[in-house]
C-alpha cells in the first residue's frame, strides 16, 4: 500500500469522482459524454494518478472501460469512440486502501436486483473491515480488497427493498468519509457522509446534470455550479431532475482542511470556500502570527504559491519566484536510492539563483509532513546565495494520522513530534513557524465548520480501534 510522497514530502492525494446524467439524450449527446466524463477526469487528475476508469449507461447496458494509468493513457480517442450513453460514472484512483491493481481500478460494477450497479467512492470507511468480515461469514465474495466493494456488496444486498431503502440502510452501516456517485437504471445517485469529510457537487450543463468532487470539474465541461452536496444528503438525478433525500438525522458539515491547504486545485470552490483566497488569507495569518524581516517572500511551487502571495501583501515585502518546478516530471520519475531522492528533488525544482543571491528569503510551504524535502530546499537556496532563510508553514504542525482517506506516514516519522525547534535544526533554516490551528480555521472562514483531525487528533467519526492502538504504540 503505498503511504504518502516521500518525494514531495506530501500527504498523497485521494481520488476524485464524476458523474453525469443527460435527460432525452439524443445520439449526439450520447456520443459525446465520454468525452465530458473524460475532461471531468482530466481536470481531476490532480486527485489520484495510479488509476482511471468510466462506465457509461446506454438505455441498460453498462459499458466499462478502466486501466492503470493517467486519464489521458487510459482513453485513447479510439476507447472513447467505443463508448456512449446517457449517463456514466468516473475515478481517478490513488489507493488509500487496497492495493493498486487493475481489479481495484474504479469505478466497480456488480448485479443486483435493480440491475447492474457502478459505484465510484473518494474517501476511506473505518469500519470497513469490520463488514466485510461480516459479509464474507454470510459468504459474500469479494473481487477486490478495496472497501468501496463494501458499498456495493450492501447496495446489492439491500436491493430487495428498492434503491432509496437499499441506499438509505447502506448510508447508516458504513462510517468513516464517503463521496459516491453510483449509476443505476433508476439514475444517477450522489452520496456525501454525515460530516460531508470529503467534497462533491453539483453543476448543470445542458438538459442534464454533472457531479464532481471538484468544481474545477464543471468548468472543464462548461457546467455550471449548482450546489454542494450536503453532509448526509443523497441526491438522485433522472428525467425528473434532482431529488434530494436527507438520509442523516445528525450531520454536522466538517470538511477536510487539507483540501484547502494542499489537495484541492485552488481553483475550485468547496462548500462555499474558495479554495484559493482561503489559501491567500492563511498565507496573511501567517504574516500576522510569524512576521520576520527579508527581502524577498516566495513560494514552493505549486500549493506554497498561493499562501506566498497572501504573505506578500499582508507584509509588504515583495513576492517573487525563488523556485522553478520542471512540469514534465511526473508520477513515472523514480528516484531507488537515498541520495539519488535528494537529488530528484533537484529535477523537481530548481532555484532562480539571480531572484534569490545575496537576499534574506521567506520560503513559504503549504504543509511539513516528514520535513524530508523541506531540507534540501533550504540547502539549494542557501547554496544559491539567500543570506537568510526564514521557512514558514501555512498549515498547522502534523501531528496525528488520517483515517479518512489520506495516507499518513507513522506518528514517529511525522516532523511535527519532534519539536519546531528541532525541525528548523534539521531543515536548517534561520527560523521556522507553522500557522496556528486557530489561524488556519480564520483563513478558511469562521462561519463553518471542519475537520483539523491530523493537526488536533479530534476526528469528525472516532478513530478504528485497531487502528488507534496501532498509533498509541507508536507514540
Ligand atoms: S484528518 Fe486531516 S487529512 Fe484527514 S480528513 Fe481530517 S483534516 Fe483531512
Amino acid at each position: 500500500m503505498p503511504t504518502y510522497d516521500s518525494e514531495t514530502d506530501h500527504f498523497a492525494d485521494e481520488c476524485g469522482i464524476f458523474g453525469a446524467y443527460f435527460a432525452d439524450a439524443d445520439d449526439e449527446r450520447r456520443a459525446q459524454l465520454s468525452r465530458i466524463v473524460y475532461y471531468g477526469l482530466y481536470s481531476q487528475q490532480h486527485r489520484g494518478q495510479e488509476s482511471a476508469g468510466m462506465v457509461l449507461d446506454d438505455g441498460g447496458d453498462f459499458q466499462v472501460h478502466k486501466e492503470l494509468g493517467l486519464v489521458a493513457e487510459v482513453f485513447s480517442d479510439e476507447v472513447l469512440d467505443g463508448l456512449r450513453g446517457h449517463a456514466a460514472v468516473g475515478h481517478v484512483r490513488y489507493s488509500t486502501r487496497g492495493a493498486n491493481s487493475l481489479a481495484n481500478a474504479q469505478p466497480l460494477v456488480g448485479q443486483s436486483r435493480l440491475g447492474p450497479l457502478a459505484i465510484a467512492h473518494n474517501g476511506n470507511l473505518v469500519n470497513a473491515p469490520v463488514i466485510r468480515e461480516l459479509l464474507e461469514d454470510a459468504g459474500v465474495m469479494f473481487q477486490t480488497s478495496s472497501d468501496s466493494e463494501v458499498i456495493l456488496n450492501l447496495l446489492a444486498r439491500g436491493s430487495r427493498y428498492g434503491l432509496r431503502r437499499a441506499l438509505s440502510d447502506t448510508m447508516r452501516a458504513v462510517q468513516g468519509a464517503f463521496s459516491l456517485v453510483i449509476l443505476t437504471q433508476e439514475g444517477l445517485v450522489g452520496v456525501r457522509d454525515p460530516n460531508g469529510i470529503r467534497p462533491l457537487c453539483i453543476g448543470s450543463l445542458d438538459n442534464g446534470y454533472v457531479m464532481a468532487s471538484e468544481s474545477c470539474s464543471l468548468d472543464a465541461v462548461g457546467a455550471e455550479l449548482v450546489r454542494d452536496v450536503e453532509p448526509g444528503e443523497i441526491v438522485i438525478i433522472n428525467d425528473e431532475g434532482i431529488q434530494s433525500v436527507k438520509n442523516s438525522e445528525r450531520t454536522a458539515l466538517r470538511t477536510c482542511s487539507f483540501e484547502f491547504i494542499y489537495f484541492a486545485r485552488p481553483d475550485s470552490t468547496i462548500d462555499g470556500a474558495d479554495v484559493y483566497e482561503t489559501r491567500r488569507r492563511a498565507g496573511a495569518q501567517l504574516f500576522t502570527e510569524a512576521p520576520v524581516e527579508a527581502d524577498l517572500v516566495a513560494g514552493v511551487p505549486d500549493s506554497g504559491v498561493v499562501a506566498a502571495l497572501g504573505y506578500a501583501e499582508a507584509s509588504g515585502i515583495p513576492f517573487g519566484m525563488a523556485l522553478i518546478k520542471n512540469k514534465y516530471v511526473g508520477r513515472s520519475f523514480i528516484a531507488p536510492s537515498q541520495k539519488l531522492r535528494e537529488q530528484a528533488v533537484s529535477v523537481k525544482l530548481n532555484v532562480l539563483a539571480g531572484n534569490v543571491r545575496g537576499k534574506r528569503v521567506i520560503l513559504i510551504d503549504d504543509s511539513i509532513v516528514r520535513g524530508t524535502t523541506s531540507s534540501r530546499l533550504v540547502a539549494m537556496l542557501k547554496e544559491a546565495g539567500a543570506t537568510e532563510v526564514h521557512f514558514r508553514v501555512a498549515s498547522p504542525p502534523v501531528y496525528f494520522p488520517c483515517y479518512f482517506g489520506i495516507d499518513t506516514p507513522s506518528r514517529r516519522e511525522l516532523a511535527a513530534n519532534r519539536g519546531v525547534e528541532d525541525i528548523r535544526e534539521m531543515v536548517g533554516a534561520d527560523s521556522l513557524s507553522f500557522l496556528s490551528v486557530e489561524g488556519l480555521l480564520e483563513s478558511l472562514g469562521t462561519q463553518r465548520t471542519f475537520c483539523t483531525g491530523c493537526f488536533t487528533g479530534v476526528y469528525p467519526v472516532a478513530a478504528p480501534l485497531e487502528e488507534e492502538k496501532m498509533a498509541m504504540e507508536q507514540r
